[in-house]
């Protein structure tokens, strides 16, 4: 009956699952390689799936797989089957649309003006109700995910015909995009206006090939330099001539930068929004010590998304730092784990305690979040074998209480352990002496992002781009809807 098991990952329980992440590159021969560097930086960005398109001038040809970038490419597929000097690519987590290759991007479909392959970071609002409309007309999908309504509204003959087709079609999209379009003869780079998700530019030394991507520790793969961001509400073109700009609609009065990218996702080395993670993350954890500091033996930080955070709560403090949990990072990430007796066993294959280090310690153990809380609990209940005196649990984020809409996969609702708990009955729940987390405004005085321009929904429930009526800054009018088609 193994088969009617959950599969669950022990320690991200379906948690904390960014969309995605892209890369592309214009004007080299290397650029298949070039941008198997680059999904490979970003592979924290998504692990199901990965997929490289490439244009020869003339056609393009794409090879997408399951599994992590380096099981998906061989040297051979790289330098015959995506022989092109220009390239975008694409890991994959799947938050719309399941996991399975017909959803593995970068999209490639041949439409009336020729082939385009799309790669999509973020999750569209609105994409069921145009998916229905267009149904409704006859149109077949051959994927499950969001990102493939978008070729359908380029494919659309009325707005074919339009000046900037494109331009058109983003105006139609809600929600969080930062898309890559490859076409024969260019990249196309846009953000949505409200600037959700990241996306910047680079470029090679010595006036090199321009390189795009969500996250700017791919440039650092690449060896190249960060020119600045893709502006909200901006496509940039990217062809043999050159890098060009226009704009398809104004940002949005309110942005909404993702705030979690620079508590948990982004690889600490990137610059998000502007500024660097690192630096955001310690400063994160310098807040969160002045703001619920404790008597303590020690910081330990939980690996590895906590450790920076906890840097900074040490250094701010002056509590010693420690590091007492290591990852295996030998072990997979999906196991078949029916109940919560053998997820609290599966912690200790994935981190070790020194229990050296621990035993009759005070300890303060700081961690970036609490999604549903029983893998935090697991772990707690580790410390606690390992003979922790006393555990005060420090988190470098508010409590999570509302589903992400824009493109992380966190649990429902009713499955976030937060949405209607009060911290005294989450403390209860994972076992331990103290828990406090950072407030909203030490959050974001850490991200440096305002409030005017941050998106705190899965803090506060404040969606600035509406989710309970998906197209509503066009119409839900049925008959005003067609117009849409
Ligand atoms: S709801 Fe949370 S995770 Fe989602 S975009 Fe907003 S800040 Fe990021």
């Amino acid at each position: 009956m193994s088969h009617s098991l959950p599969v669950l990952d022990p320690f991200e329980e379906y948690e904390k699952k960014e969309k995605c992440g892209v890369f592309g590159v214009w004007g080299t021969p290397s650029a298949s390689q070039l941008t198997y560097v680059g999904i490979f930086a970003q592979q924290h960005r998504g692990q199901e799936s990965a997929g490289i398109a490439v244009t020869t001038g003339k056609e393009l040809n794409a090879h997408t797989g399951m599994g992590l970038v380096n099981q998906v490419f061989t040297p051979r597929i790289l330098t015959e089957d995506l022989a092109g000097h220009g390239a975008i690519g694409h890991v994959r987590y799947s938050t719309t649309g399941s996991s399975r290759l017909c959803n593995a991007q970068p999209l490639l479909r041949q439409y009336r003006m020729g082939p385009v392959a799309v790669a999509h970071n973020g999750n569209l609002i609105n994409a069921q109700l145009l998916r229905e409309l267009y149904e409704s007309h006859g149109h077949i999908f051959q994927s499950t995910t969001d990102t493939e309504i978008i070729v359908h509204l380029l494919a659309k003959p009325s707005h074919v015909e339009k000046n900037d087709p494109l331009s058109h079609v983003l105006r139609h999209l809600q929600g969080a995009f930062s898309l890559l379009f490859l076409f024969p003869d260019r990249i196309e780079a846009a953000r949505d206006p409200w600037g959700i998700r990241p996306l910047s530019i680079g470029r090679l030394p010595n006036n090199g090939p321009y390189v795009v991507a969500s996250e700017t520790c791919a440039f650092d793969a690449v060896g190249a330099d960060y020119i600045r961001d893709v502006e909200p509400g901006e496509i940039v073109r990217i062809d043999d001539s050159g890098i060009f700009s226009r704009k398809f609609a104004e940002p949005a009065l309110e942005q909404a930068q993702c705030v979690f990218e620079h508590v948990y996702f982004a690889n600490p080395a990137s610059r998000v929004f502007g500024i660097n993670v690192q630096r955001v993350r310690e400063e994160l954890g310098r807040q969160l010590a002045r703001e619920s500091c404790i008597e303590a033996d020690c910081v330990i930080p939980m690996p590895d998304s906590g450790r920076t955070a906890a840097l900074g709560y040490s250094k701010e403090s002056g509590i010693p730092f420690i590091e007492a949990i290591v990852p295996n990072r030998f072990v997979g990430r999906t196991f078949i784990l029916p109940d919560q007796a053998s997820r609290d066993r599966a912690v200790n294959l994935k981190l070790n305690i020194i229990s050296d280090l621990v035993r009759d310690k005070r300890i303060i153990v700081v961690d970036d979040s609490i999604v549903r809380g029983t893998t935090t609990r697991s772990k707690m209940r580790a410390l606690r074998r390992a003979g922790a005196k006393e555990i005060h649990l420090r988190i470098s984020c508010p409590p999570i209480r509302y589903p992400c809409f824009y493109g992380i996969d966190f649990a429902t609702p009713e499955q976030l352990i937060a949405h209607d708990r009060s911290v005294e009955d989450i403390r209860q729940f994972i076992e331990v002496d103290s828990l406090a987390y950072l407030s909203l405004a030490g959050m974001l005085s850490a991200t440096k992002i305002s409030v005017s321009n941050a998106c705190t929904a899965c803090w506060t429930g404040n969606y600035k781009v509406p989710v309970d009526h998906p197209v509503s800054t066009f119409t839900t009018e049925p008959e005003q809807l067609k117009m849409f088609y």
